[in-house]
């Protein structure tokens, strides 16, 4: 794979960079040596007959437990990938395209590196259009399979799946000598295994339905009480395929056969590459290569260039690789080169991931809704013009739209750049959240229902923890995290030439601002705002679709 750029440090403006930097041979290198590490000849198979993977957000074969259990519990193995229509939809509120072309194109590149990884050791990938609830069963009866493992998800519109799948394989009768044992039942059935999460929710100390509200209790009760598993091992070959041939394994979809538009490829800023491969790759460049890990903490607030936070999240949420990876290799790097408090905060931040599935289970849908897991009651406007000015970046506040700008062009934006955009809507502008959240549904790589739905739900102060309700203030967060203006200068060149303090703040040599800021700050504010502040009517219809939809879930 190609990089375009001299130094991510300080990328020039028109700089396109590839994360990780590696070239292809070595990703793949490093992915080779990662899985022999983690091989074992030791590994016996116990079971009879054939067991499908049906993977979902688990791209991965290295850690993998629901792979691991398939190929243990069967002598063959089938793996599967359904490229599942709903998830080309659109957002549930708003609208918007549910999966967008740039996460589109790192699931193409996902599927064909778990493909070859698969293939390097003895297996392959079915890939299928169309629903897992009509695709799995007709795989189940063509190949007697008498098990199909899966990860677990936590979010309605997956669990809705998983029953889909479990009532559509009730009704697959099989005979008994395709089954394991003549005790076996007569159906295949799906086995969900846990494997998203950092800590396996089977060893927290509470039940995962009444996880603390306060992350700080969450975390030092984990801390205290839990231990992290070890990863799973891989057997030296997970061959063979079932004995019925596959006649067409399918290809690895285009991103307009995914009935996308194949919108633009990332021509500036960061250009992720999908895959285990590059995921391995990427903690091997950020940890042992170049060395970042011992800095992290005082680098992670940055927002420009891929070096300053460890990027693993578009990486971790298809699963093409496991937090429990990264705590082996964090460990590993404070035996073999130093422990710090940066190596400790990963594994803080990573625990937050852990923390936002949990309360996904604990608060169900309420984390899409209007009023939040505390059920909020708040008055929010839903006017297009200041939302679009949000989205495309045109609000007049460089630090707003450069971020914005940002996300659409590569499918990123840095946490300091999320949390800033997040307040900035929901408390400047007062629009519905829901709307900034469904608009990072459909743009973020890193999209996670939990991540993404939690992080939002606190920043507009409706989640769960009722302590975090912050104002981002513009002049503040510009002054410490971008005082010369690279960062907006980089994605709004027509700040270049003007003097470095003036890039954040530059007045009438600027667009105007749509809305002052609510606390303070510099503004040349002239704009339609007050006329367009809370919409009444829409309110109310938002009201009812969120009754009509609690306890509903929120599939369409
Ligand atoms: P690092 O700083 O290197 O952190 C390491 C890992 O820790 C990340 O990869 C991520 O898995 C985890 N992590 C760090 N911060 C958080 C956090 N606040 N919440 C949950 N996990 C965290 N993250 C997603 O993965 N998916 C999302 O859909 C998502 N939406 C967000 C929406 C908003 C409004 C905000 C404020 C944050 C959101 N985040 C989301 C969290 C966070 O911004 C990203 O995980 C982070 O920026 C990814 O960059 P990184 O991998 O370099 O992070």
């Amino acid at each position: 794979m190609a990089t375009s750029s001299s130094s991510t440090k300080n990328p020039s403006s028109t700089a396109t960079f590839q994360v990780p930097e590696l070239a292809a041979d070595e990703m793949e290198r490093m992915a080779e040596q990662t899985f022999q590490r983690y091989s074992s000849n030791t590994i016996k198979r116990k079971g009879t007959g054939t067991a499908i993977v049906w993977f979902r957000y688990d791209l991965r074969v290295l850690d993998n437990e629901a792979l691991y259990k398939a190929w243990v519990s069967s002598e063959s193995v089938l793996p599967v990938y359904c490229l599942d229509p709903r998830h080309f939809q659109s957002t549930h509120f708003f609208g918007f395209p549910k999966t967008g072309a740039l996460r589109a194109q790192f699931l193409v590149e996902c599927l064909a590196d778990l493909r070859k990884n698969l293939t390097k050791r003895g297996l392959n990938l079915v890939i299928r259009h169309g629903k897992p609830e009509e695709i799995l069963p007709a795989l189940a009866k063509q190949f007697s399979a008498h098990t199909i493992y899966a990860q677990k998800e936590t979010c309605s519109e997956e669990l809705r799946v998983e029953k889909l799948v479990s009532r559509a394989l009730e009704k697959i009768s099989l005979t008994t000598t395709m089954m394991a044992s003549s005790s076996a039942p007569k159906n295949p059935t799906l086995r969900l295994v846990w494997g998203s999460t950092m800590y396996h929710k089977d060893d927290l100390p509470f039940d995962a339905r009444s996880v603390p509200d306060v992350y700080t209790e969450f975390r030092k009760s984990v801390e205290a009480k839990s231990r992290i598993r070890q990863c799973v091992k891989l057997p030296m070959s997970l061959a063979p395929l079932p004995p019925v041939a596959v006649e067409d394994w399918g290809s690895i979809p285009t991103v307009d056969g995914l009935g996308l538009q194949p919108q633009q490829q990332v021509s500036k800023g960061m250009r992720f590459v999908g895959g285990e491969s590059a995921a391995i790759g990427r903690v091997h460049e950020y940890f042992w290569q170049k060395d970042l890990l011992c800095v992290y903490k005082e680098t992670r607030n940055g927002m420009l260039g891929s070096d300053y936070s460890t990027k693993f999240s578009p990486w971790l949420a298809s699963g093409c690789i496991s937090p429990r990876f990264i705590h082996d290799e964090v460990k590993r790097y404070e035996m073999e080169r130093l422990a710090n408090a940066s190596t400790y905060w990963v594994l803080f931040e990573l625990l937050w991931r852990d923390y936002f599935r949990f309360i996904s289970i604990r608060h169900g849908n309420s984390i899409f809704q209007l009023g939040g897991p505390r059920r909020v009651e708040k008055r929010w406007s839903q006017d297009q013009k200041l939302f679009e000015s949000w989205r495309d970046g045109c609000t007049g506040y460089p630090l707003i739209d450069a971020n914005m700008k940002e996300l659409s062009a590569t499918g990123f934006m840095s946490n300091r750049g999320r949390q800033i955009v997040c307040s900035f809507l929901v408390r400047d502008m007062g629009i519905d959240w829901r709307m900034g959240a469904e608009w990072f549904e459909t743009c973020l790589l890193d999209y996670d229902p939990c991540s993404n739905y939690g992080n939002w739900t606190y920043g507009a102060g409706v989640g769960n923890d009722p302590r975090e309700d912050r104002y981002f203030s513009i002049p503040k967060q510009a002054q410490t995290y971008d005082a010369e203006g690279e960062y907006v200068s980089y994605w709004l060149p027509q700040l270049q030439n003007l003097p470095k303090e003036s890039r954040n703040f530059p007045g009438k040599l600027y667009i105007n601002q749509v809305v002052p800021l609510k606390f303070g700050g510099k503004s040349n504010y002239k704009s339609h705002a007050q006329a367009t502040t809370y919409n009444g009517r829409q309110q109310q219809q938002n009201s009812r679709g969120d009754r009509a939809t609690r306890g509903n879930k929120r599939w369409n």
